[in-house]
């Protein structure tokens, strides 16, 4: 079921619970800012999410909430996790889901990384 993105931070939340290590995740890295882990239901031959430190609901919870320093920092590490996975030539796919419409069925920001192989053309 896709989330209300309006709704406060859920401290509950799957994701949180895998930044606590309360539930396991195969974990790709780690900085002051992100981590990165595995997808459990792999969508593409390479499928991984980046995940802010910091608790925010989504992408528009953190565009707007977030300091500059926590945005350049999680920024910088969805590119580190791609070039650690040697992605950038072939190339790559991010995407981040948002709310019912986008939806986005984790109330914690994450950026999906896809690649691996081609993708073919995005599909709505
Ligand atoms: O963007 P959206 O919220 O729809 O994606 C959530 C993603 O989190 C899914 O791709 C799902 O497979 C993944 N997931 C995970 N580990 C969990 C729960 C969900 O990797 N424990």
């Amino acid at each position: 079921m896709p989330i209300d993105a309006t709704k406060p931070y859920d401290d509950e939340n799957i994701f949180a619970k895998i930044l606590r290590g309360e539930i396991p995740s195969t974990k790709v890295y780690e900085d002051d800012w992100a981590y990165a882990f595995e997808d459990i239901n792999p969508q593409a031959e390479i499928h991984t999410l980046v995940i802010p430190k910091g608790r925010y609901v989504s992408w528009d919870d953190f565009s707007a909430k977030a300091s500059d320093e926590e945005i350049g920092g999680f920024v910088r590490a969805v590119g580190e996790v791609a070039r650690a996975k040697g992605l950038v030539e072939p190339g790559y796919r991010l995407l981040a889901n948002i709310g019912g419409h986008g939806h986005q069925e984790v109330p914690h920001l994450h950026v999906h990384i896809f690649g691996g192989h081609p993708l073919g053309p995005m599909l709505v």
